[in-house]
């Protein structure tokens, strides 16, 4: 998996992720499910794993979100 160098959402459920500049490097970490990342130059590396169970809830309400918006899109055209 590749992140681009602009980490600003966090992956697994696209809410916004704090960063601190800690010794050459960024830490970036996701407050809702708690995933960390360091960040040196153009290179990410995850350090924290997300709990998969609040990342997957997320996951789960997005999936239907899309099939509710497929289906609305199917219905008007
Ligand atoms: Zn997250």
């Amino acid at each position: 998996m590749t992140f681009s160098v602009n980490l600003t959402l966090c992956p697994f459920d696209s809410k916004d992720l704090n960063r601190e500049y800690s010794g050459g490097s960024f830490l970036v970490s996701c407050s809702h499910c708690g995933a960390e990342w360091e960040v040196h130059n153009n290179l990410v590396l995850r350090v924290t794993d997300p709990n998969w169970e609040m990342a997957e809830q997320v996951t789960a309400i997005v999936s239907e979100r899309i099939a509710e918006h497929l289906a609305n899109s199917a219905s008007i055209s």
